[in-house]
């Protein structure tokens, strides 16, 4: 460059032509349109957190059969009186070893908490409010009709939907399946994803670094995040700035995956050639986004696979992924649920801001000695550092036109829920 021209900072308020973090969103969310259409079973096991294809029906009742909520007395409820009154005990009920005989008015079944109702009993007196002498069983207390009874379906009934289809499978949600006795699920195909880091100066673990050189740790972190969005996994390194290299391993990658993911070289500097190569490749649009960190972004296809091209900065890369990325992969994913959740809570600490850009703060959600919870700031939060990602639980997530809050004021934000 023959002249020295001056760039605006990173501190400076936003451009006229940046876009902001909702219409990226929007713009991300109606390029992809439509969810990954393949679909295959799965044990039940395996289905933890994949995305159901099709919804789970109940095809039986949970309870199966009406049982005991405690241990105590199964009875007739119309045998119950104001005063103390005596039933004979006639049996004994188990959990999965039913008493099978009858019971008639003014008798009772000793009965084990999931045990089966005996007869047409329809009560069940708690053992810690009964005198048993031999088989005479004497009741005390107010007792109300039809008490400590589960009742048969009362969990779920016969073609009840359980799960719908889109829905991510929790453990508690492994359980329900198993509980209704099914082996297999119908789950949409993963997501694959191919990742790599650009850039001259980085290393991978186990080189040595010549001066200049750094460790590449941008492809730790997304893997990270890829993992726990549970897709398939395309590790495909470092690739240098180059442009013959990053065309080779683009072209490589769009015929592999559904979405692509490079970090670096998306910026204005000499050596960022990723817009080069990907107006030659793919439809990309390279957006300036009213938000710190994370304001260069590129976004677009590349044959059919999705590419995001990152920024290089380390905390960039988490917060580009966190807010475009990952809902992205949910909605690809046939995910119902796919953005991410907020909340607003007091922050305690000062924070402060220029108006023009969304900051996304890096943020610890804490307890109070009463329970309550609040938010307060890592502290330093330059986009190289990554320490300040690892301490935090949550974005504290301050608007375009929020010139900086006090202490105590309410705050908008967006915990990390597992995902960073
Ligand atoms: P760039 O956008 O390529 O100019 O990168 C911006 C900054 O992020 C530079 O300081 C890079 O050295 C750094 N950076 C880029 N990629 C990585 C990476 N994979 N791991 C760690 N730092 C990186
Ligand atoms: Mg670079």
């Amino acid at each position: 460059m023959s002249e020295f021209t001056p760039q605006p900072s990173c501190a400076d308020a936003s451009e006229p032509n940046s876009l902001s973090v909702t219409q990226a969103q929007e713009r991300i969310a109606n390029l992809i349109q439509q969810a990954i259409s393949a679909w295959e079973y799965c044990a039940v096991r395996d289905a933890l957190d994949r995305v159901l294809h099709q919804p789970i029906i109940s095809t039986v009742e949970v309870p199966p059969h009406a049982n005991s909520a405690m241990d105590g007395y199964a009875i007739y409820s119309s045998d119950i009186k104001d005063e103390a009154f005596t039933l004979k005990q006639v049996g004994i009920a188990f959990a999965g070893k039913p008493y099978n005989g009858e019971v008639n008015k003014g008798e009772c079944v000793r009965i084990m908490t999931g045990a089966m109702m005996p007869s047409d009993c329809d009560t069940v007196i708690m053992q810690e409010h009964v005198e048993a002498k031999d088989s005479n069983i004497t009741i005390h207390g107010k007792q109300s009709h039809g008490q400590n009874v589960r009742h048969a379906g009362e969990d779920l009934k016969l073609g009840d939907v359980v799960l719908p289809e889109g829905h991510k499978i929790t453990p508690a949600e492994l359980g329900l399946i198993a509980s209704l006795g099914i082996a297999e699920v119908v789950v949409k195909r993963k997501v694959r994803v191919a990742f790599f880091s650009t850039g001259d100066e980085l290393r991978s673990i186990g080189e040595t670094l010549e001066a200049g050189q750094i460790y590449d740790s941008n492809r730790y972190t997304i893997y990270g995040m890829l993992k726990r969005l549970n897709v398939d996994i395309l590790d495909m390194g470092v690739v240098a700035d180059d442009k013959s290299a990053l065309r080779t391993a683009l072209q490589l990658a769009s015929q592999q995956a559904d979405v692509i993911i490079t970090s670096g070289g998306v910026s204005v500097g000499e050596a960022d050639y990723i817009k080069e190569m990907l107006t030659e490749l793919g439809q990309v649009d390279f957006w300036k986004i009213a938000m710190k960190p994370g304001r260069p972004l590129a976004f677009g296809k590349i044959n059919n696979a999705l590419f995001f091209g990152l920024p290089g900065n380390p905390v960039s890369v988490m917060v580009t992924f966190y807010q475009f990325v990952s809902s992205a992969l949910r909605q690809l994913a046939g995910q119902s649920q796919h953005s991410n959740q907020t909340m607003q809570m007091n922050c305690v600490s000062q924070i402060r801001k220029r108006p023009g850009r969304v900051e996304f703060q890096r943020g610890i959600i804490f307890s109070d000695e009463t329970g309550q919870s609040h938010v307060k700031t890592t502290g330093e939060q330059g986009s190289g550092i990554l320490r300040s990602m690892s301490l935090a639980n949550c974005f504290i997530i301050l608007n375009e036109e929020c010139d900086g809050i006090q202490p105590n004021s309410i705050v908008t934000v967006q915990p990390f829920s597992g995902l960073i």
